[in-house]
C-alpha cells in the first residue's frame, strides 16, 4: 500500500463504520427506514471505496487521490463550526399572561356559571371558538378517536396522583435557618434533581414576566398572583421516545401524564428541602403554576421555545415535560444563554407545521408578539383536535428532528445543526429522507401492548 493509498482506506473504514454504527442504532429505535437508507447509502459510499481502493484501473488516474479528498472536504464543509455564537437580541415580554386565557383555565368554564359569564363577557371573541372544541368528547374522555380504556384511565390516574402532589407545592418554612453556601447548595440541588430523575437543571433570577398576572386554575382562579421569590430552578424530565412516537395515540397521554407527575415529584421534593432549610420555596407543578414554565426555563438555559411553541432541549427537543421551584434561598444562577441555533433551523425545518393535525403551527416567519419576535400556536385549534383525539396529540414532538435519541449518531447531528449553518440545510433534508417528510405514527411497542 502507498502512502497516496491511506486517506482512501481511511475513508473507505469510516463510511463503513460509521454506516454500520447508524444502521444499529436506527434499528434499536424502531427505525426501520431510517436503517434502510443507511445501509443502502453505507453500502454505496464504502462500497465505491473499496472498489477504487482493489480496483483503481476502473478509474480515472488521480481518482484514488481526488475521490477521499473530495469526501473529507465536504465532512469539513458540512460540519466544521464556524458559527459559535448566534446574535439575536435579548427579548422579552413585555406583559405577564393571565393564567385564565390559557385554554385548560377556558375548558374549566361551565355554561351558566358566573364565572363562564364574567370570563365571556369579556372574551366574546373567545367564546365561539371555544363552543368548537366544546362539541367534541373531550381529553381523556369516551368517544373520543383514541379512545382507550386501560391507557386513558391509567393516564387519568397520573393526573390523579398529580392532584395530591398539588397539596404539597408550597407549605411552612423551618423558622430555624440554616445557613449555607451559594455555590454549594446549588450544586448539591442539581446533583440530587439528577438522582431523582431530572434530565436538564438551570437556575435563573426570577422576572415578573415569568408569573402570570392572574391565576387561571384550582381554588385561587381570579386571583392575582402573587409571587415574591428571587430565583427559579427549572428542570425537565424526559418522555420515552418509543411512547412519543406513538402520538396521537393513548400511549402518548399515558407519557405525557407520567411525565407531568415525575417532573412535579422532583420539584416538589426540591422545594420541601429549601422550606426545611429554612427559606421559602414553591413547587409549580402540572396544573399549579404561578409561572410559565417554557419562559422561565428558556432563561435558566435550558434551550428554547421553537416553531411548536414548547421549549426545546438541546439532548431531547421537546420530548421532555417541565417543573419549576421557585424560591428566596441565594442559589449560582446559570449565566448560559438562550440556544438561537434551533430557532435558525426551525424557519427552515417547518416539519411540525406540516404534520399537525390540528392545522395549528404556523408556517410563516416569526412575527413581533408582546415585544418578543417568535412563533404563536393556535392554541384553540390545537385544542379543538385534543378534543376530538382525546389525547394531547404530540404529533409535533413526535416528528420534530430535535426529539430523536441522545446519543453519539443524533449528538452529531446535533452538533452540526448547532455550529454550521450549511449543515442545517442538510440535515432538513436528511431528516425528511431518514425519516420520511411526514413521519408515520409508530403503533403501540409491546413494553405497553396489552
Ligand atoms: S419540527 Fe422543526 S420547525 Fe418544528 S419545532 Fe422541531 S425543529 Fe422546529
Ligand atoms: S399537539 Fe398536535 S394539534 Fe397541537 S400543535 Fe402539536 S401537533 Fe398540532
Amino acid at each position: 500500500m502507498s502512502i497516496s493509498e491511506i486517506p482512501l482506506l481511511i475513508a473507505a473504514i469510516i463510511t463503513t463504520l460509521f454506516y454500520i454504527y447508524a444502521v444499529i442504532i436506527s434499528l434499536l429505535e424502531n427505525e426501520k427506514r431510517a436503517a434502510l437508507i443507511s445501509a443502502l447509502s453505507g453500502i454505496i459510499l464504502s462500497g465505491f471505496f473499496f472498489v477504487l481502493y482493489y480496483y483503481p484501473e476502473l478509474f480515472f488516474q488521480g481518482a484514488a487521490t481526488i475521490f477521499p479528498l473530495v469526501f473529507f472536504a465536504g465532512v469539513l464543509v458540512f460540519l466544521f463550526p464556524i458559527q459559535w455564537r448566534l446574535k439575536y437580541p435579548y427579548q422579552t415580554p413585555k406583559h405577564k399572561i393571565d393564567e385564565r386565557d390559557i385554554m385548560f383555565s377556558r375548558r374549566s368554564l361551565i355554561a351558566g356559571t358566573a364565572k363562564y359569564k364574567e370570563y365571556y363577557n369579556k372574551h366574546s371573541d373567545k367564546e365561539k371558538l371555544d363552543n368548537i372544541f366544546r362539541k367534541n368528547p373531550g381529553l381523556l374522555e369516551k368517544g373520543s378517536t383514541y379512545y382507550d380504556r386501560f391507557l386513558f384511565n391509567a393516564a387519568k390516574s397520573s393526573f390523579d396522583a398529580i392532584g395530591a402532589l398539588r397539596g404539597l407545592v408550597n407549605g411552612p418554612v423551618n423558622q430555624n435557618v440554616e445557613k449555607v453556601d451559594q455555590v454549594e447548595i446549588t450544586r448539591f440541588i442539581k446533583k440530587w434533581a439528577v438522582k431523582l430523575g431530572a434530565c436538564n437543571i438551570g437556575i435563573t433570577e426570577l422576572k415578573d414576566y415569568h408569573k402570570y398576572s392572574v391565576v387561571g386554575r384550582g381554588a385561587d382562579y381570579g386571583k392575582p398572583v402573587e409571587l415574591n421569590h428571587r430565583y427559579a430552578i427549572a428542570l425537565t424530565v424526559e418522555m420515552d421516545k418509543t411512547l412519543i412516537d406513538t402520538a396521537p395515540l393513548a400511549s402518548e397521554t399515558l407519557e405525557t401524564s407520567h411525565k407531568y407527575l415525575k417532573s412535579g415529584e422532583i420539584a416538589v421534593q426540591i422545594a420541601s428541602f429549601i422550606r426545611r432549610l429554612g427559606y421559602e420555596a414553591r413547587a409549580h407543578i402540572d396544573g399549579d403554576y404561578r409561572v410559565v414554565c417554557p419562559l422561565v426555563a428558556r432563561d435558566a438555559g435550558l434551550g428554547d421555545i421553537g416553531r411548536m411553541g414548547l421549549l426545546m432541549t438541546a439532548g431531547q427537543g421537546a420530548r421532555v415535560r417541565i417543573a419549576v421551584v421557585t424560591t428566596n434561598l441565594d442559589l449560582d444562577i446559570d449565566r448560559n444563554k438562550i440556544e438561537h441555533s434551533m430557532t435558525e433551523f426551525c424557519r427552515i425545518c417547518k416539519k411540525c407545521a406540516s404534520t399537525c393535525p390540528g392545522n395549528a403551527i404556523s408556517k410563516n416567519e416569526m412575527q413581533e408578539i408582546d415585544g418578543v419576535t417568535r412563533w404563536q400556536i393556535n392554541q384553540e385549534k390545537c385544542f379543538t383536535y385534543w378534543s376530538r383525539s382525546g389525547t394531547d396529540c404530540g404529533r409535533c414532538i413526535a416528528v420534530c428532528p430535535y426529539s430523536h435519541s441522545d446519543n453519539f449518531f443524533h449528538n452529531l447531528v446535533r452538533f452540526g445543526i448547532k455550529y454550521n449553518p450549511l449543515f442545517r440545510r442538510v440535515a432538513v433534508i436528511m431528516d425528511d429522507v431518514f425519516y420520511g417528510k411526514k413521519p408515520k405514527m409508530k403503533s403501540i411497542p409491546l413494553k405497553m401492548k396489552y
